[in-house]
């Protein structure tokens, strides 16, 4: 079988590649904000997720012209998504 013979890196190094590239659905919103907006709903994300539901940040968003879904707004929350490799 030649097939594994060949080379597939080039193929790998892409998936890599674009999987660096690729922004959390929130950190794009977030980079638009003003600074006082931005620290304001930093904030609130580390809020109790009780206390401030991801909805309500949802809410916020769209009231400023960006949707950005509940979901990935959890996920940021929970430091499940591109962001938190930066961070870490
Ligand atoms: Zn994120």
């Amino acid at each position: 079988m030649a097939a594994s013979t060949v080379d597939l890196s080039e193929f790998t190094e892409m998936i890599g590649a674009r999987d660096q590239r690729r922004p959390c659905k929130v950190a794009e919103p977030l980079a638009a904000l003003s600074e006082g907006d931005r620290v304001k709903v930093e904030a609130a994300f580390a809020t109790d997720i009780v206390v401030i539901p991801s909805g309500a940040i949802e809410k916020w968003f769209a009231a400023r012209g960006h949707s950005v879904s509940n979901q990935a707004i959890a996920q940021h929350r929970k430091g499940r998504c591109r962001c938190a490799d930066v961070r870490s």
